[in-house]
């Protein structure tokens, strides 16, 4: 039997961060495995909130920086396809279709495209930024994936990829799968300022690659219990981010414990907190830098692993772009036109021959 597919990624806006990592990286390498796994570098989406010129000349770089990092984790390309979202242009025909499958209010009531606007300063919705979710749909279903693994802010749109799946198959007959979403327990990983999402834009971000010094400063300076003036004043250690990374990334629970029941009673500083926060980050991210050196060193590494992941995406968006053409009676349309023009013109060819 055919294995089940996967499809998520990322916009290549930058380097990977802590967010990224427990939102989906992490389920990624641990479903490598059991899934086939189509990883997309979704450039495209890119523009919808930064369309200029410098942001789209960063691309190559921000593109070999994911792929570093997805390999620094665990991401192994011998399993899993990587590729490159404006390099397969079936995707722009197939969300084409899609858009007429779905309403402009329906997709006005997903909250994360105001917020992405308002992120981005822009003032008023671009069609663009409206269709994010139609795209992301076309992103998911060119490979026909069973499961999605996001954060908790893509959930909404995986949810309009199954309505649009399910309306498809009911006008055209079956022809894609209704995928999953596949949330993370850490489905939404707070800032280093308390704010409800780690994200590059808002600069409250812990990233993959960052040295251990920058790892202590931001640390250093993450928000935690803004009622406690001093050390020997009871916290709250619910919702504060310095323990939700503990909680996270801190393995020794014990050590977690202790420190929330001393914070509890105002017998530990937040200096002390930290400093355990600290060495708990650096000795996760420790192998992971290591790693990424190590692939960083490798002249073209990521360049090949996309290239290759692409025109392996490449044949399979074809694959899917004919069936749902087929599935429509889109492509039979200019079957027979052509059918017809050309069994004319053959006759025209052999009358005027004889
Ligand atoms: P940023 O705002 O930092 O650029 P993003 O939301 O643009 O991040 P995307 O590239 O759109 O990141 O999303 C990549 C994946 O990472 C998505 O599945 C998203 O849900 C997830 N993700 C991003 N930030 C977080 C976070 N703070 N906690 C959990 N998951 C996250
Ligand atoms: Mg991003």
């Amino acid at each position: 039997m055919e294995r089940k597919r996967i499809l998520t990624g990322d916009r290549p806006t930058g380097k990977l961060h802590l967010g990224h990592y427990v939102g989906s990286v992490r389920n990624r390498v641990r479903l490598q495995d059991e899934y086939d796994c189509f990883f997309i570098i979704a450039d495209l989406h890119t523009l919808t909130t930064k369309p200029e010129k410098e942001n789209i000349e960063a691309l190559p770089d921000n593109v070999r920086s994911a792929v570093l990092d997805y390999l620094a984790c665990g991401i192994d390309p011998a399993k899993s396809v990587i590729y490159l979202q404006s390099a397969v242009p079936e995707v722009a025909e197939l969300a084409l279709l899609f858009g007429n499958l779905v309403t402009v209010p329906r997709l006005s009531r997903i909250p994360s495209l105001k917020e992405m606007a308002q992120g981005a300063g822009i003032e008023e919705m671009p069609f663009g930024l409206l269709g994010y979710p139609i795209l992301q749909t076309a992103d998911i279903l060119m490979p026909r994936a069973h499961l999605v693994p996001v954060g908790k802010d893509n959930v909404a749109h995986v949810e309009l990829t199954r309505e649009i799946a399910r309306r498809f198959n009911f006008l055209y007959g079956e022809t894609f799968p209704v995928p999953e979403v596949l949330v993370s327990d850490v489905g939404s990983l707070v800032g280093t300022d308390g704010g409800t999402k780690m994200s590059k834009s808002l600069d409250n971000a812990i990233y993959l690659s960052d040295d251990g010094k920058t790892v202590r400063k931001r640390v250093m300076s993450m928000f935690t219990d803004p009622k406690r003036v001093s050390a020997d004043v009871p916290g709250t250690v619910e919702g504060n981010p310095v323990f939700v990374y503990h909680d996270v990334f801190n393995p020794d629970a014990a050590q977690v414990e202790d420190l929330k029941v001393r914070y509890r009673v105002g017998k530990v500083g937040d200096v002390e907190v930290k400093e355990k926060l600290v060495t708990a980050l650096n000795a996760f991210l420790d192998p992971i830098r290591e790693r990424r050196a190590k692939y960083e060193s490798v002249s073209g590494l990521a360049d090949e692993i996309v290239y290759d992941g692409t025109m392996r995406m490449r044949e399979e968006a074809r694959a899917t772009l004919n069936l749902a053409l087929k599935a429509m009676g889109l492509s039979a349309v200019w079957n027979r036109i052509a059918r017809k023009a050309e069994d004319v013109k053959k006759k025209r060819d052999k009358a005027v021959n004889q």
